[in-house]
Parts: C-alpha cells; sequence; structure tokens
C-alpha cells in the first residue's frame, strides 16, 4: 500500500428505485458485492473506519411519515433491500471485531448543485431522479413531467420527500468525518438519518422549481411507481446533537442551485 488511509467513505452505488426493480441483480452484484469488496479489501489493509451511503429507502413503507434511526426497516425497493444488507454486513464486521468504527449515513433526497455552479448532478442515463427531470423539462429536453401519482395519503396527493441540499449532505460528512476522529471514539456502528426534517410534495418542488427558473414545467399524473411509498421525513435531531450538524439550505436554494448548474451546463 503506497498511502497511508484511515477512512474510507463509501459512497459507489447504482441509486435508482425504479431502475433497481427492473433489474434487481445488477443492483445486489454492484450495490452489495461492491461494497463487500470494499469491506474485504479494508480488512486485508487493517483500515477499520468508514463512512457509507446508506439511505432513508432502508426504512420503507412502515406507515410513518418521520422517520428515526431507530425506525423499523422495511425496504421496499431493491434498491433500499441493498442498502439494507450492506448496513448488516458492517454490523456483523463491528460485532465480530469492535475495533471498526462504522457510521451509515442515511440519506434522504439530496439534491441542488454546488453554489458556483461548477458541480451538479449529469444522469448518464436518462434522468429518473424527479429533480433531473424536471431540468431536463425545463431545458426543453423533454415535453412534460409524469408525475407518479397523486392518491397517496398526503395533503395534495402526491409524493412527499425530505429533499436535502447537497452541500448540506457534503457537510454531514465532514461532521461525521470529524467524529470518527476524536479520542474517545474507540468502537462505534452507528446509523445517523442526514434530512432537514420538512418534506415537500412533488407539486410543491414543481412550484418552488418554477420560481427560481422562470419556467414553466408542464406535467401530467399517472399511475404511482413500483416500490414507491408516500411520504419519508427524516428525524434530523440525532445528527444535530451527535454530528453538531444540521441543514442550512432550503427547497428555493436547492432550486435556484439547480437552475444556475444546468444554465451554466446547458449542453447537459
Ligand atoms: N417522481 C415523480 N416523477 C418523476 C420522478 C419522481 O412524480 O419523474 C416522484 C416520486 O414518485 C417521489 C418523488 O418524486 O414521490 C421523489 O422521487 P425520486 O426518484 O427523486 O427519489 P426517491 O424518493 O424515489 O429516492
Amino acid at each position: 500500500m503506497n498511502n497511508k488511509i484511515d477512512y474510507v467513505i463509501h459512497f459507489a452505488g447504482l441509486k435508482q428505485v425504479g431502475q433497481s426493480e427492473e433489474y434487481p441483480l445488477k443492483y445486489y452484484e454492484n450495490n452489495v458485492t461492491g461494497s463487500l469488496n470494499l469491506f474485504l479489501e479494508m480488512k486485508t489493509a487493517g483500515v477499520k473506519s468508514i463512512i457509507f451511503s446508506s439511505s432513508a429507502s432502508v426504512y420503507g413503507d412502515s406507515n410513518l411519515r418521520i422517520y428515526s434511526e431507530d425506525s423499523a426497516l422495511k425496504p421496499v425497493s431493491v434498491y433500499g433491500k441493498t442498502k439494507l444488507i450492506v448496513e448488516n454486513i458492517l454490523k456483523d464486521m463491528h460485532s465480530s471485531d469492535p475495533n471498526w468504527k462504522i457510521i451509515n449515513l442515511r440519506y434522504f433526497n439530496p439534491i441542488g448543485a454546488h453554489s458556483s455552479g461548477l458541480i451538479g448532478d449529469d444522469p448518464k442515463n436518462a434522468a429518473t431522479n424527479l429533480v433531473p427531470f424536471i431540468c431536463k423539462v425545463a431545458m426543453f429536453n423533454k415535453e412534460e413531467l409524469l408525475i407518479f401519482g397523486d392518491d397517496y395519503n398526503t395533503i395534495d396527493g402526491t409524493g412527499r420527500r425530505d429533499y436535502i441540499h447537497v452541500e448540506d449532505l457534503a457537510d454531514g460528512h465532514i461532521a461525521a468525518l470529524k467524529k470518527l476522529s476524536e479520542n474517545n471514539i474507540k468502537t462505534l456502528c452507528i446509523p445517523i438519518n442526514l434530512g432537514t426534517g420538512k418534506s415537500y410534495s412533488v407539486l410543491e418542488v414543481i412550484n418552488a422549481f418554477e420560481k427560481a427558473s422562470g419556467r414553466k414545467i408542464p406535467y401530467r399524473i399517472t399511475k404511482r411507481r413500483p416500490g414507491d411509498v408516500g411520504e419519508v421525513c427524516a428525524n434530523p435531531n440525532f445528527a444535530n446533537t451527535f454530528l453538531n450538524w444540521n441543514a442550512k439550505h432550503n427547497l428555493d436554494k436547492m432550486c435556484s442551485d439547480t437552475f444556475k448548474w444546468i444554465q451554466m451546463n446547458s449542453n447537459l
């Protein structure tokens, strides 16, 4: 090993709920086998501190609206199941060797872009997440947005999610790294929610994006997407206290930074 590695942050993975239902093997192979290979290498190298990019989708559909770290784990989608399997592998590793220090960051819905407009999301395949798809419509690459269901048990019937600005998410990782490096932390294996504690419906996101961009986003309601749930919102209290971190940016800022990114990179 040429470099001294103290910590690993494992971000890599396939991340589209809808696609995971269509290609389960691809998701299990990439997300689970890929993680396993990394952990084996870490063990060989004697590196035992890791921050893993998990997801709120491990909570699945428990008929809750707000999820704390100790809420039941019932992933609905294949994507969510792959994240839970990896969390469980990490838990077993920690049980067998308490020298491991593990933080599973459960991301809610990261959107937005770096406020410089220089770093943002550029899906290689067809965009399927809400905000990347809205961007395609805003840039006239798609005619309309399909809203997946308006019959959920939410105020306007469309799905509600806890959207978090990517810069806040990045700060959450720095806070987690600082925690792992504290002298008194000798052993650790915990999940931590990274969310704002506020959820927005698909229609509210469309409105916020229209306001930020000055562009109309035509949409049509269609049926629910397999694997989707009505509302997912974080209880971020544990991250607030344990990591001394909290999300700072609101939905308007998430939308204006996204629009800046796509305008500065109009070849996307
Ligand atoms: N959604 C939608 N149309 C789209 C993409 C997403 O109505 O083209 C909805 C989806 O049903 C969910 C929300 O937007 O309620 C966020 O979906 P996304 O795929 O961005 O994230 P997820 O929560 O599924 O990880």
